[in-house]
């Protein structure tokens, strides 16, 4: 299904006559697991799209699923400045680790604390709260409040909050803008998940715009 820019002769192998390849998830770049790769392998995982390795524990061609059912399709191959490492882009079914883990990557050695305030990142997990709360209702919760009262209400609050947004910004001096902009996304993600839109398919619909 595919074919490769560069040939495995050229790549620059381990004593074993290996190259590892990371492989990381083609939507999130989270990377899922390292493993290495012989020519069979690598010319396999080319002709079949399927993420095939070689195993040095049992010393054999390994297609990655072929017992767990866990295949990685691939979607990009791609070699490093000195020709000693692949990175491959795949969609991932089921866990990449044979421990169940999405990833093999869950051993915390050193972390420093921060923020993660990558903006897909935060709107979907705050679009993943919002669905909780109305598959879960939470006594108190303000979000099960706009969904028992429904479409009108949530519309309501939407058009107000965008007109706070154009208040506030002719407001030079503050941080008001801000504050609205952030109602105005909340009341907008409610709204999203009433009438289940998907951040996706708006991202979709902008990227297919470009
Ligand atoms: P699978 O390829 O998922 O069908 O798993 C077959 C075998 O490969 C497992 O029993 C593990 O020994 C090994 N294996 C699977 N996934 C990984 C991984 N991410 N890292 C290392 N070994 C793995
Ligand atoms: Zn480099
Ligand atoms: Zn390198
Ligand atoms: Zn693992």
């Amino acid at each position: 299904t595919f074919e490769s820019a560069v040939s495995f002769d050229e790549f620059k192998l381990n004593s074993d006559g290996l190259i590892p390849c990371i492989t990381q998830h083609y939507k999130t770049g989270e990377v899922l697991m390292m493993a290495y790769m012989n020519k069979e392998s690598f010319e396999k995982t080319i002709a079949t799209g399927r993420m095939t390795y070689y195993s040095r524990s049992r010393q054999e061609l390994w297609t990655k699923g072929e017992t767990s059912g866990h295949f990685q399709f691939l979607k990009s191959l791609k070699l490093d400045c000195d020709k000693d490492t692949l990175l491959a882009e795949v969609s991932q079914i089921g866990a990449a680790c044979h421990t169940g883990s999405p990833t093999c990557f869950f051993t915390d050695l050193v972390k420093k604390e921060y923020d993660n305030t990558n903006p897909l990142k935060v709107f979907e997990e705050e679009y993943d709260i919002i669905v909780d709360r109305r598959n879960h209702p939470k006594e108190g919760s303000y979000t099960n409040y706009l969904f028992d009262k429904g479409i009108d209400k949530i519309l309501k609050k939407v058009g107000e909050e965008a007109t706070e947004i154009v208040i506030a910004a002719k407001n030079p001096d503050s941080d008001e803008i801000k504050y609205e902009i952030s109602d105005f996304l909340y009341h907008l993600m409610v709204l999203m998940v009433e009438r289940g839109v998907s951040w996706t398919d708006i991202t979709k619909e902008l990227a297919d715009r470009r």
